[in-house]
């Protein structure tokens, strides 16, 4: 305000007294190393929880799909892992580009494949995981499906071949689209409509419908980006009701 004062001539122009200029309470540029270490920590954790949908949304009768209710745990996925959120600093500012609206598709760069075995590396030794010695180990999963996409197919397709090679695991198939179905550029606000869209616009592949039912084991349905959550449950119900033992997804991004 001095300064200001004195630039328009005010004769009064002094120091206030209060300020933290005048004060001289000024806040410290150290950090200490604990919270470093915590920040980084944090940052570079590997991975983030996607929670599986358990019910289905109100009002599907309604829209003409025949499901309500509990989904069955026989047709529910299991819990997954995201590689970050769109929404948070760290990984969501390396991967809001690569999934905006208008990024070209293309394979996944090396950094976010690593990263993604970083999280797989946590996920299997974490609880729930399926690593030797953990204790209540779960099933080892035997495989990876990859989701269809009309927008990021390379991007899906490498990053399931990327995550079959380094887990040396069977490349089963992907999940496609229904000749003439658009599921992919329905708006996604209402979880009713996106369901009606969804419902007979996804298929499982006679040949994936196979292997699926030889797996003795989850697989990992891999996509690129989570938001409501219906697109895995209708792909992991699809997938359990086709045979899979266990669906693990696997996703680059929870959106929000
Ligand atoms: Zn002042």
């Amino acid at each position: 305000m001095e300064f200001l004062r004195r630039q328009l001539d005010d004769e009064g122009a002094a120091p206030c007294g209060r300020c933290d200029n005048c004060a001289g309470a000024r806040f410290g540029d150290e950090v200490s190393s604990a919270a470093l270490d915590s920040a980084r920590g944090e940052l570079g954790r590997a991975g983030v929880d996607v929670e599986p949908r358990k019910m289905w949304p109100t009002g599907l009768a309604a829209v003409g799909v025949d499901l309500k209710g509990r989904i069955p745990a026989g047709e529910q996925a299991a819990p997954g892992r995201a590689l970050g959120r769109l929404s948070d600093i760290g990984w969501g500012n390396r991967l809001r580009p690569m999934l905006a609206p208008q990024a070209p598709d293309g394979p996944v760069p090396d950094d976010v494949a690593k990263a993604v075995v970083d999280v797989l590396t946590d996920w299997a030794k974490g609880p729930g995981g399926w690593a030797s010695g953990s204790g209540d180990a779960q099933p080892r999963p035997v495989g990876v499906v990859t989701m269809t996409s009309h927008t990021r197919p390379q991007l899906i397709q490498s990053l399931g071949a990327r995550i079959a090679e380094i887990g040396r695991l069977p490349l089963l198939g992907s999940i496609e689209y229904t000749a003439g179905a658009d599921a992919g550029r329905v708006p996604r606000s209402n979880s009713a409509q996106r369901l009606r869209a969804l419902d007979g616009a996804l298929t499982v592949p006679p040949a994936l419908a196979t292997a699926l039912r030889e797996a003795d084991g989850p697989v990992f349905l891999v996509d690129d980006m989570t938001d409501s959550g219906w697109t895995l449950a209708v792909a992991a119900r699809m997938l359990r009701r086709a045979g899979a033992k266990g669906v693990l997804p696997l996703v680059l991004a929870v959106q929000g």
